[in-house]
């Protein structure tokens, strides 16, 4: 017998991910392995993750009450700082109680693990994140999974399913696809079959809707007595951490059963302090008026350059390429050309759907844009 197992079936080399360093600064750029790059990277949508504000008030949290939390919210860590975030993050979003926790990572395995048990079914969208499909592996529910945003399918799926606890489960924002989920015909499904629609709004949060409020707001159906909203402070709130929002009741009742927050450290009140100062950016500061009008310029100049991307009105804006090579190549040839651009690849998206995920930002000047779409055209 050898002691040398192999323990990892390795990627093969066009699947291999890697992991590089990178150093970010305040203006869109982004230093990898020596060379500075424009970014068409980030979650950071608004670029509150290096605004002086944000900043301020991490570093005057860390004087005052120091880094880490020292604990469980449940035990020691329920730092004052976390309620005032659920408060604004209540009164922002429009719904009657807040839940912060970890990460948007563990908001979703807690939450779906709490909410379920083997009697519950869940409906999923195929293309739904990760971190959602953990959890819904995790609760041991019944799960079936629709077409992508295909709601038709789904209301067949589920005149089948009887009056169990019956969820559906969907990003708002698409992560990998920058498209939006059919979020008021999946509620229509939910209030007809007596159960809840749970939304991962992680990309919309900061981007869409009036103050950056999400796809749910703008859509109006935020605070829905039927309506579990996700969001993490990592994206478009420059921040650490995540939040779940919905009833008094809801979130009363996943106080006493959400394991991701009962059995690890509370956020450290520092990233608290920071999300409260950028949600009062996102609202108050013209930071999403330059977001949007980037979104708006940067679609008008695709489409004069002839260039074909997903259907995306967000700050995701991916464009398709297919094979995994295709895309690497086309990924590091604009690294080449000055420009940070990942290609995503399975088993993150569907085979044969390799592409490159261009991320927008408040920090982008017009010019970047300009010249990022003529890399990419060369390119491709
Ligand atoms: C990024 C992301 C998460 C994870 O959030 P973290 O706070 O980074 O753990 C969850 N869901 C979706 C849709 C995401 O895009």
């Amino acid at each position: 017998m050898s002691d040398s197992r192999n323990w990892f079936d390795l990627m093969p080399e066009d699947r291999k991910r890697r992991f590089p360093g990178s150093l970010r600064s305040s203006n869109a750029r982004i230093e990898i392995e020596g060379k500075t790059l424009i970014n068409f990277a980030s979650n950071d949508y608004l670029g509150l993750a290096t605004h002086a504000g944000v900043k301020c008030a991490a570093a005057d949290m860390i004087k005052r009450q120091g880094f880490g939390s020292g604990a469980s919210r449940f035990i020691s860590g329920d730092a004052p700082e976390l309620y005032k975030l659920e408060a604004e993050l209540a009164a922002w979003k429009g719904y009657e109680a807040a839940l912060v926790v970890g990460s948007g990572y563990l908001a979703n395995v807690g939450l779906l693990d709490a909410l379920n048990d083997r009697h519950g079914t869940m409906f999923c969208d195929r293309l739904n994140h990760a971190s959602l499909v953990d959890g819904s592996r995790l609760s041991r529910a019944r799960v079936y999974r629709y077409a992508h945003r295909d709601v038709e399918q789904l209301s067949q799926m589920m005149q089948g399913s009887g009056n169990g606890r019956n969820m559906i489960i969907t990003d708002g924002v698409f992560s990998m696809d920058g498209d939006c989920a059919p979020v008021r015909d999946l509620l229509d499904l939910a209030v007809k079959h007596d159960g809840l629609l749970l939304v991962d709004d992680a990309h919309g949060t900061g981007v869409l809707g009036s103050e950056g409020r999400g796809l749910l707001a703008e859509e109006g159906i935020s605070g829905h007595q039927r309506v579990i909203e996700v969001g993490t402070l990592g994206k478009a709130l420059g921040s650490y951490g995540a939040f779940i929002l919905g009833s008094s009741e809801i979130i009363e009742g996943l106080k006493q059963r959400l394991r991701s927050l009962i059995y690890s450290t509370a956020l450290p009140p520092c990233a608290a302090a920071a999300a409260i100062v950028a949600i009062r950016l996102c609202r108050s500061s013209d930071l999403l008026q330059r977001l949007s009008s980037n979104m708006k310029y940067f679609l008008h100049a695709a489409e004069s350059r002839g260039i074909t991307l997903m259907p995306s009105r967000t700050a995701i804006q991916p464009m398709i390429l297919g094979e995994n090579k295709t895309a690497m190549r086309a990924a590091s040839s604009l690294r080449e050309a000055g420009f940070f651009v990942p290609a995503i690849r399975p088993p993150t998206v569907p085979e044969g759907t390799s592409r490159l995920r261009i991320t927008l930002s408040a920090m982008h000047k017009e010019r970047h844009i300009d010249a990022l779409l003529k890399a990419l055209k060369s390119v491709i």
